[in-house]
């Protein structure tokens, strides 16, 4: 045994862990079964341009010491997120703002209206529980904005129709009654000039790392590499799925150069209608405000997950929390092996969360 902590998987969590490990003169050696480290947050150059392999990551926080510690990595520069949403070649703004209901309702263009008008069109769902994701999102917005901007996207998304959904996927929608399309309400925001794969870079300064090295292609020989194994895996993997498979949502990306300098004029555009197959579209130079010749973008697919299959989002309905909690359960029996980020907790976590929730385990072991 030569390290005190072997990490499973290069990705945010494990970085943030094995930052602070080093700090507190720890040895680690983090393994990753991907030929680079980052995990989903890996960015690349392509043509120059910063690049988001897996997925656009834009860093948002209402955590002022997240903010303060992401910041001793990179220098973030001042993108707001704004996307814009195309139903069949009509452009909306998002989130859900006036802009948006002026652009729905012309003859809409004072808060007060907006509002009149949402209640009109949500009327059908006064004093009823919704029974799925349509009817909660009609109780919600209304007919008009769940037709043009939810359905068809939702349906994309989920590869199934919003009255098969559950109404819990959609708690609550955010609505803004003002002229303002920056889509999140978090005080910081912001994107690491350069990329997220050079913090990691930071991050990891002082480990050994190994990349292409899949812990389960020697699991023997990587357990007994360290005294302490923090695993950011699928936990039903790291025990043979002896319950049965947790299910997700998988993810295709399509990434191309253009030869024009700008294609879409923003970041992100999503496609709400249901015959285009792709969810949205990134234009990457818009998050650094790029002013290459040429431009990059990616046209992401959702699609089922299948064994194998890179696991995007998990499915957080009740048959797949019940067997997460037996695999939760098995794992707080463990004395050298410790679950971790968003496939050993099987939960969508925004990177702020998952920051947050590796310094709270470093806080408690090390
Ligand atoms: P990961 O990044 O998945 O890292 C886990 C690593 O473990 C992977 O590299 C994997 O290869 C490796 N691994 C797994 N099994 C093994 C094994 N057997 N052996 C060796 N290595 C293994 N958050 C935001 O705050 N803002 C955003 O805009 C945002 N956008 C997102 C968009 C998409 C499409 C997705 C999916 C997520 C987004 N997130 C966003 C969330 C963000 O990606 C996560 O918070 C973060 O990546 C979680 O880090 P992690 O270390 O837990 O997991």
């Amino acid at each position: 045994m030569s390290y005190d902590y072997l990490l499973v998987g290069s990705g945010l969590f494990s970085a943030v862990f094995s930052a602070e490990a080093i700090k507190r003169k720890k040895t680690c050696l983090v393994i990753d079964k991907r030929p680079h480290i980052g995990g989903n947050v890996y960015t690349e150059k392509l043509h120059g341009i910063t690049v988001h392999q897996y997925g656009p990551h834009i860093f948002h926080t209402g955590k002022k010491g997240i903010w303060q510690y992401i910041n001793q990595f990179a220098e973030f520069n001042h993108f707001v997120n704004s996307p814009v949403a195309n139903f069949h070649g009509q452009m909306y703004n998002l989130p859900f703002n006036m802009n948006t209901f002026s652009q729905i309702w012309p003859d809409v263009t004072a808060s007060e209206q907006a509002k009149r008008r949402i209640a009109e069109q949500s009327s059908s769902m006064a004093g009823k529980t919704p029974q799925n994701l349509e009817e909660q999102a009609i109780a919600l917005v209304g007919t008009d904005i769940y037709e043009k901007l939810i359905k068809g996207y939702t349906e994309k998304q989920w590869g199934r129709s919003c009255a098969k959904l559950p109404s819990s996927i959609i708690k609550r929608l955010p609505l803004r009654f003002t002229y303002n399309n920056n889509y999140f309400s978090d005080p910081c925001q912001g994107m690491p000039i350069g990329g997220y794969t050079p913090i990691i870079e930071k991050m990891l300064q002082g480990c050994d790392v190994q990349v292409s090295a899949d812990y389960f292609s020697d699991r023997n020989y990587f357990s007994k590499s360290a005294g302490t194994v923090i695993y950011t895996g699928m936990i039903d993997e790291y025990y043979d799925y002896c319950f049965g498979e947790l299910e997700y949502r998988s993810l295709h990306f399509d990434t191309e150069e253009l030869a024009v300098e700008n294609f879409q004029g923003n970041a992100v555009v999503n496609y709400t209608d249901e015959e285009t197959p792709y969810t949205r579209i990134i234009e990457h130079k818009h998050f650094e405000f790029g002013t290459q010749p040429n431009t990059v973008i990616t046209h992401e697919y959702p699609v089922a997950w299948k064994h194998g299959d890179e696991p995007y989002y998990p499915i957080n309905d009740e048959k797949n929390s019940v067997l997460y909690q037996k695999y939760a359960d098995r794992a707080s029996n463990e004395k050298h092996i410790l679950f971790g980020g968003r496939l050993g907790m099987y939960a969508y976590l925004d990177m702020d969360d998952t920051i947050a929730a590796a310094l709270s385990l470093a806080k408690r072991v090390l």
